[in-house]
């Protein structure tokens, strides 16, 4: 596996390939790596002859109070990681090299969409999302790319972006993968303290409970919204951010009586710490 932590290399790696035909999976991650970036890097391994990870925490898509210098960076690790799940490059580009200049050349996907769920509370998230994405587009070329449901409304804002601009490449969504107890893996995990993490366990449980309901028959949206809120609320260390439903795709809204296939997704706040989870209901 090779360790690439400039553009001019990534692009000359990356021509040499479509020169022999080769296809390309990208995995975009900013680090920390887990078994739940894990999974996307092994599906991309399945499915493409090259595996291309990046490995870049991106300044644009976080608030000016949120938690960019704090995020873990270990990049030694990370390249272990990729490597056993199949990686063939590590693209670990520096700051300057994905924002070569002080002004920005931004790509953003407008409405509802952006605008709901993890858009109220950050605004400025999926702009900087979508526009790092359309850099790594550019210069790893992927006939595929994968992403971890996790980020439901990423997948979402990312679909639209593809769709909308033409780009040429398969998006590649991905399960949630879950520590055993339940709780949803998160590079983020790591900054709860130990009541904090046995706190965390409201999310998936709530969440399980709310398909549980829906399975055994439950279709109005009110009271699965209710179920969810009830539970989280009553976990004295949770501080809620939202609790809501949406219809799939595109993240329309929902009627008082659910049909189809809608996403029931949760951010909650331990701490310092905010979380999100969710489930897809309806999938079945
Ligand atoms: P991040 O490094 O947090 O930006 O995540 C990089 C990619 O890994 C995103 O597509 C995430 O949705 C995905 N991912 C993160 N956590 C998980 C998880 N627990 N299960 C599946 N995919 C995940």
């Amino acid at each position: 596996m090779i360790l690439c932590q400039n553009v001019a290399e990534l692009k000359n790696s990356v021509a040499k390939f479509k020169q022999e035909g080769k296809s390309i999976g990208l995995v975009p991650t900013m680090g920390a790596l887990h078994e739940g970036h894990a999974s996307l890097i092994k599906a991309s391994h399945a499915e493409n002859d090259i595996t291309i990870v990046s490995v870049f925490v991106n300044p644009t898509q976080f608030g000016p109070n949120e938690d960019y210098a704090a995020y873990p960076r270990t990049l030694e690790k990370d390249c272990t990681v990729a490597q056993q799940a199949g990686a063939d490059i590590v693209f670990a580009p520096k700051k300057e090299d994905l924002y070569p200049h002080e002004d920005m050349t931004w790509v953003e996907v407008t409405g509802d969409i952006t605008k709901v769920l993890c858009g109220r509370s950050r605004p400025i998230h999926f702009r900087g999302v979508t526009t790092v994405i359309t850099k790594l587009f550019n210069l790893a070329q992927p006939d595929r790319a994968y992403f971890g449901l996790k980020d439901a409304q990423q997948t979402q804002v990312l679909q639209r972006m593809v769709e909308d601009l033409f780009f040429n490449v398969e998006l590649r969504i991905m399960p949630i993968v879950r520590e055993a107890d339940g709780l949803a893996k998160s590079s983020r995990n790591v900054y709860l303290s130990p009541q904090e993490r046995k706190a965390a366990l409201i999310l998936s449980r709530s969440l399980k409970h709310a398909h549980d309901l829906y399975m055994q028959g439950e279709r109005n949206t009110a009271v699965l919204l209710q179920a969810v809120t009830k539970m989280i609320e009553s976990e004295p260390l949770s501080n809620i951010d939202y609790i809501e439903m949406y219809r799939l795709p595109g993240l329309l809204s929902v009627d008082e009586t659910i049909s189809g296939k809608v996403l029931l997704a949760v951010a909650v706040k331990f701490g310092t710490t905010r979380l999100i989870d969710n489930v897809v209901l309806g999938d079945e």
